[in-house]
């Protein structure tokens, strides 16, 4: 419990004596029953008579909706600040009005909520099996931006259970062709198509102006990329994943822990099937993902309670589900109490991504047979690293081309044999592998620039 000062603005300065109000708690449920009891003519505006927040009630929490921090259950810290003041948005247009009618007349939604819901803007990673249903339900219910992140491009196999995609579609960039479904949905909104995967370079300049993150990414690198960009920026997150006829849906909010809480360490790759190994039903992530829209809207709206802090197991075979409570770790890398690391890393590395040993020696070359290679000068040599590690020193000769780049528009030229290398060899094999896919004769160096350096090789200066 801690006391902190409550501002007022907007005339709620007169319901309070003296004009502001010291409150004791640790949450703004606490603060606010606190202020309440203190100036009942305050309370009765900013309290709903269920001890909800009134919907017509904005609290800022530092400048943030403190709805998206999970409204009553928001953790609050000593030095925040913390604002109180009447909600007053513009009027519906009689078009948005008849949109938005039947949840216009839910009390937990009204025309305060659908105003939030029109200001809100939310980032879906991955317009597949989850981020489809996600933006559909969104997008309907009148988000004011989504933003789509998805570099795939619509296969034939997506459609079984991605309908914001048509069979017309196949081939376009996902996330374009959920886009344009979105916006024939509702042209009313505001729709920004990125087409291209989340990195650890450009998460956290795509994430930062969205009040809501919505993962529907497939992957343990993006996982803990969305996670760790989620902490960093202080963004609610609504995470899922589905697997065969089983789903996972779970809120992390700012303060209340993190995916890293639960699963500090990926799982050794490959120990955990995708559901291109497994299968999965496409029903189940219709079903999901409308969970995930379904919560993003709780939280811009406050209305119920939040999934924060918990993690809910559905099976869909029995029709049974459970769920869990997520406990902050307090010794949490990213979200503890002293966290180690303050910027996001290289995730496909610290998730060893499913390179299994056969295909490393296939598409592997030692230094001692790259070494061979030196003096051919038809050999093409290939720097992977991230971006950041554009400056860094390399093997003389090599080109920069960044993982991330590769088969973005960029070319090689065909027929020259190409040795990728990056810090330990992990990414220049998935390099190497994509590289194969389009038919250039590549080999990952062994290693990578640590085994170059064992070796007593030399690195540009
Ligand atoms: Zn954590």
């Amino acid at each position: 419990m801690i006391s902190m000062d409550i501002e007022l603005e907007g005339g709620f300065q007169a319901l309070a004596p003296g004009g502001g109000i010291v409150a004791f708690g640790g949450t703004i449920g606490e603060l606010l029953a606190a202020a309440a009891q203190a100036a009942p003519a305050l309370g009765r505006r900013v309290m709903t008579a269920t001890g909800a927040l009134a919907p017509e009630v904005d609290v800022r929490l530092n400048g943030i909706d403190a709805r998206l921090w999970g409204g009553l259950r928001a953790l609050v810290r000593p030095d925040d600040r913390i604002l109180v003041r009447p909600y007053r948005p513009d009027p519906l247009s009689p078009g948005q009005a008849e949109r938005y009618t039947r949840q216009l007349i839910l009390v937990e939604i009204g025309p305060a909520g659908q105003a939030r819901l029109g200001g809100a803007r939310v980032a879906v990673i991955g317009a597949g099996g989850l981020g489809s249903p996600a933006a559909t339900y969104l997008a309907a219910a009148g988000v004011g931006h989504l933003v789509i992140i998805d570099g795939d491009r619509v296969e034939r196999s997506n459609l079984q259970r991605q309908p914001i995609h048509r069979d017309e579609d196949v081939g376009a960039p996902k996330a374009d062709s959920a886009a344009r479904t979105l916006r024939a949905i509702n042209p009313d909104i505001e729709i920004s198509a990125v087409n291209g995967f989340l990195t650890a370079e450009n998460a956290l300049g795509l994430l930062r102006e969205c009040d809501v993150i919505v993962n529907g990414s497939d992957n343990f690198p993006t996982r803990y990329l969305v996670s760790d960009a989620a902490v960093l920026l202080q963004k609610p997150l609504v995470d899922a994943s589905i697997l065969r006829f089983e789903g996972r849906i779970s809120v992390h909010l700012p303060r209340q822990g993190c995916y890293r809480c639960l699963f500090p360490s990926p799982p050794p790759p490959g120990s955990v099937p995708n559901c291109a190994e497994a299968g999965v039903v496409g029903a189940l992530g219709g079903q999901i993902g409308a969970m995930q829209a379904l919560e993003a809207i709780k939280l811009i709206t406050g209305a119920g309670e939040s999934l924060g802090g918990r993690l809910l197991v559905y099976d869909a075979l029995s029709g049974e589900q459970h769920r869990f409570t997520l406990p902050r770790d307090p010794e949490c890398p990213v979200c503890g109490d002293h966290p180690s690391q303050a910027s996001l890393i290289d995730y496909e590395a610290f998730c060893g991504v499913g390179v299994p040993q056969e295909r490393s020696d296939l598409l592997g070359i030692s230094v001692a047979d790259a070494m061979r290679l030196r003096s051919d000068p038809a050999v093409q040599w290939l720097d992977v690293r991230p971006p950041g590690a554009l400056e860094r020193p390399t093997i003389p000769g090599a080109r920069r081309l960044p993982l991330e780049e590769i088969g973005a528009g960029e070319t090689l030229e065909p027929g020259r044999p190409v040795v990728v290398f990056c810090d330990i060899g992990r990414r220049s094999l998935l390099a190497a592998e994509r590289l194969a896919r389009s038919g250039i004769d590549a080999r990952s160096l062994q290693g990578g620039l640590v085994a170059w350096l064992a070796a007593g090789l030399e690195l540009t200066s």
